[in-house]
């Protein structure tokens, strides 16, 4: 059995994402954290396309929650282990700086960068002792570029494009590639608040992307054939930003 994971499966990219992954063969682990009917409709999509997995409730921010569901896991599937990891799940909290409260900057980093330090060392070792391995971090163009209102979510997806890199050189010689995706603009609940006619303008593919298109990335990025590309990040943007 091949295993993946996918935090923040239960919508949007991450959702995308398990599907497309459960169409190249593997037994998807949906994350969510609390939207239990979207994981269980991105279980049943899964289903729907020849494949399997199952729901996996856990907080990415909280290291005891990550650490026990992993372990759980593991302890209930011996002989397996999690060949794949894709750190999706992510917030925005957007906030001009002089604005900006401890509580707005604090949970976007707890999430995205404490988030991906608990759930990947919770599963490098296996990789590492099965020499092969792939993780791919969904980062953004709001880390590549910075985007005002976004100092917290730029510092954070900027960090982990910079720790992608870094990774991606402790880890190369036992098989395992470290690689991030930038979306731009992609049509989710996290962007439904913006005004889509308006920013579209802006695009050089004028419009938005769609989920799936950043699923197909992710999917290449984690397949053998994709072994010798680590430490790079992916824009996926409509030419927004190169
Ligand atoms: P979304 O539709 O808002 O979905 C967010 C997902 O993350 C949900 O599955 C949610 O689970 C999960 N999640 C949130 N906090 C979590 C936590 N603490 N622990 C576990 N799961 C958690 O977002 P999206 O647009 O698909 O974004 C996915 C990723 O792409 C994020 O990292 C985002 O920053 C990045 N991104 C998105 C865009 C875009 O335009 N949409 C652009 C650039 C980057 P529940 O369902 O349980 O709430």
């Amino acid at each position: 059995m091949k295993v993946a994971l996918v935090t923040g499966g239960s919508r949007g990219i991450g959702r995308a994402c398990s599907v497309k992954l459960a169409e190249q063969g593997y037994y998807v682990l949906i994350n969510y954290q609390s939207n239990e009917t979207e994981a269980q409709n991105t279980l049943q999509m899964v289903r729907e396309k020849g494949g399997d997995g199952e729901i996996i409730k856990f907080n990415v921010a909280d290291q005891e929650q990550v650490e026990t569901a992993i372990k759980n896991w593991q302890d209930a599937h011996a002989g397996e282990y999690i060949e794949v990891l894709v750190n999706n799940a992510g917030i925005r909290r957007d906030q001009i700086m002089v604005f900006m409260t401890n509580e707005e900057w604090r949970s976007v980093i707890d999430i995205t960068v404490n988030g991906f330090l608990y759930v990947t060392r919770a599963l490098l070792t296996p990789m590492l002792r099965k020499k092969f391995g792939r993780i791919v971090n969904m980062v953004s163009l709001s880390g590549l570029k910075g985007l005002p209102g976004q100092t917290n979510y730029s510092l954070a997806k900027g960090g982990i494009i910079a720790a992608t890199k870094a990774l991606a050189q402790e880890v190369a010689r036992k098989g395992v590639t470290v690689n991030g995706v930038a979306p731009g603009f992609i049509r989710t609940d996290m962007t439904k608040d913006l005004d889509e006619a308006e920013l579209k303008k802006q695009i050089p593919a004028n419009r938005f992307g769609e989920p799936e298109e950043v699923a197909a990335t992710v999917a290449f990025l984690c397949s053998k054939e994709a072994g010798y590309i680590t430490g790079q990040t992916i824009s996926v943007n409509g030419g927004l930003y190169t």
